[in-house]
């Protein structure tokens, strides 16, 4: 069972690489962010209360998200790991992945966090913005505070990971399968 942890900032590249490691490792990809927007497609109760906090930048109350994410893992038995992408983004969250895991008789193998700096995770967004349909890629003000939510409330799990020694920093720019390559490589060494 490998269980992956994709993490970075907003704009760091995670949706592009775990579609390519989800093929590449046979793995199952869960992306909080997806299953948000999923329910705000469809109208749903989650999706109204997941919209007033996504529209600002904000993000969604961790008994809510923990709740969704563990329905998402309980969906879905018999699958070789897991990449969570976007989950865990707080301590809270991590600390709630691992005792959920344990209960399973599983646990993460490693967080592979990609590395980038703000300058280009702004200009990549704006132009993501341009094809991804996302009103929170569209707003300068509604991405400036997604990155400071990043920095005060989600990079300190990098720290919770690194305790367990299971962090892997990855350099995140460059062409998509050079960086590709690099995660492969840290994956593969364990
Ligand atoms: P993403 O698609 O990962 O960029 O997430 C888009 C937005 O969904 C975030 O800005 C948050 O508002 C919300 N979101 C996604 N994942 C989480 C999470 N693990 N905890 C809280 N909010 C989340």
């Amino acid at each position: 069972m490998l269980n992956i942890v994709l993490f970075g900032p907003p704009g760091a590249g995670k949706g592009t690489q775990a579609e390519k490691l989800i093929v590449h490792y046979g793995l199952k990809h869960i992306s909080t962010g997806d299953v948000f927007r999923f329910n705000i497609k469809n109208g749903t109760d989650l999706g109204k209360l997941a919209k007033s906090y996504m529209d600002k930048g904000e993000l969604v109350p961790d008994a809510v998200t923990i709740d969704m994410l563990a329905a998402e893992v309980d969906r879905t038995p018999d699958v070789k790991g897991f990449i969570f992408d976007g989950f865990p983004r707080t301590s809270v969250q991590a600390d709630a992945l691992d005792r959920l895991l344990e209960k399973k008789g599983m646990s993460i193998g490693m967080m592979v966090a990609l590395d980038v700096a703000d300058d280009e995770l702004k200009l990549r967004l704006k132009g993501r913005a341009e094809t991804s349909g996302r009103a929170d890629d569209a707003d300068p003000e509604v991405i400036a505070n997604r990155i400071a939510v990043y920095k005060e409330q989600t990079a300190p799990v990098a720290d919770f990971y690194a305790r367990q020694g299971k962090l892997r920093l990855i350099d995140g720019i460059g062409e998509i399968d050079t960086i590709f390559s690099r995660i492969c490589e840290a994956i593969d060494k364990g």
